[in-house]
């Protein structure tokens, strides 16, 4: 299959390209070329006009049965497990939608990620491809809507292991809580049980992802390794400096905090808090940005509104290269699968999405989907195109 439009943005580029092309076979990007340098002799070709190409979209922070259009949607986390399941399965209908081709899920209820994640694989179920973490481990005492309590270290590595088993991606564990309040943002898990939950996802070949906002457990966390850290809301301007001098990946959630739908949605008690906090979060999330730390973007369960995370990122000072490299190749470093997808390059996963509009400008124009392509396979497609 070949596809063209009058802009291409490979992922890589400052900008798009002017009428560029490429050349899918099977699974794959065969050629990403000029137009006139097109194979035209293939089974089909589409050519769409005042359209953009670029990656599919990489949600690097959801939860798939989670929906944060309801009402009281922390509270619908304890909904029946069969209705979750039922919920995470037209959430992840409506990623794919909305172009996410990729998105990484940080915790749910039970192990139904796994039920999920194998749906998809089996093609019993559309959706995107998923990494999973099954279930997110918390301290009895500590915070974590989506989280497990576990106990000391002993139940911390058994945890862990159990997790591996079942199929997880990575490991979410909750260090901090997410409003700041007049504490000074206690780590829930002791040092060293950070440091045996680091270690024993090591062992099992997992990354470890964190809930942790700021605090003395912030610190702890990039001092032992941390693969990717969540949120950090309330990072300090001494951890920026720690953060970009580390190996840990940032992985930034505007939307829960910034959206009023979404703070009005809290439980009550939690909505003062939200919106004292709300310009001192902001700040340091432009801070993080302005000290270009590069970062992927999650939408921590508002499914298929990445765009909105994007348009956060731009009014908060990063450009639109780096906001959308956030939803798409850095996304892809922050899940570990740059190898095979995030850009448009030979030989990687024909992962991709076409915009009518240009991106590049006007970041709503990532709400015009006319086609979704998931290795290779056409999976979303308006019908006004020239093919
Ligand atoms: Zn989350």
């Amino acid at each position: 299959m070949v596809i063209a439009a009058d802009l291409l943005w490979d992922g890589i580029n400052d900008k798009p390209l002017s009428n560029w092309g490429m050349e899918i076979v099977g699974e794959r990007i065969r050629n990403v070329t000029p137009i006139d340098q097109l194979d035209t002799s293939v089974e089909e070709m589409v050519i769409l006009r005042d359209c953009t190409i670029m990656p599919g979209l990489i949600d690097s922070h959801t939860h798939l049965s989670m929906d944060a259009s309801l009402e009281n949607y922390l509270d619908h986390m304890s909904d029946p497990l069969e209705e979750l399941t039922a919920r995470a399965i037209a959430m992840m209908k409506k990623d794919l939608d909305a172009g996410i081709t990729t998105c990484r899920c940080l915790g749910d209820r039970e192990f139904l990620d796994v039920a999920c994640k194998e749906a998809i694989e089996s093609g019993l179920v559309q959706g995107p491809n998923i990494l999973i973490a099954t279930r997110g481990i918390k301290s009895p005492t500590g915070h974590g809507f989506v989280g497990y309590p576990f106990e000391g270290a002993d139940e911390i590595v058994r945890a862990i292991r159990e997790n591996a088993r079942a199929g997880a991606d990575l490991i979410k564990i909750y260090i901090s809580g997410t409003l700041k309040g007049s504490g000074n943002l206690p780590s829930f898990l002791r040092r060293e049980e950070i440091r045996i939950a680091i270690e024993t996802a090591h062992e099992c070949g997992l990354p470890v992802a964190s809930h942790c906002v700021g605090g003395e457990g912030l610190d702890w966390a990039l001092e032992l390794g941390l693969d990717t850290l969540e949120h950090a809301y309330h990072i300090t301007a001494e951890q920026i400096e720690k953060l970009s001098n580390s190996n840990t990946k940032l992985v930034l959630t505007p939307g829960p905090m910034l959206s009023d739908q979404r703070i009005q949605h809290l439980p009550k008690n939690l909505i003062p808090g939200h919106c004292e906090e709300k310009d001192e979060i902001y700040n340091n999330m432009a801070s993080m940005i302005a000290a270009k730390i590069p970062f992927a973007l999650g939408t921590d369960g508002m499914h298929g509104s990445l765009h909105e995370e994007i348009q956060y990122a731009v009014d908060m000072g990063a450009s639109h290269v780096e906001a959308l490299k956030a939803a798409t190749i850095h996304g892809a470093k922050v899940c570990g699968i740059e190898e095979n997808t995030g850009s448009l390059e030979t030989s990687k996963y024909a992962d991709l999405i076409i915009v009518k509009g240009n991106p590049f400008q006007e970041v709503s124009a990532l709400k015009n989907i006319e086609m979704v392509m998931k290795r290779g396979d056409v999976v979303v497609r308006l019908d006004n195109k020239e093919t």
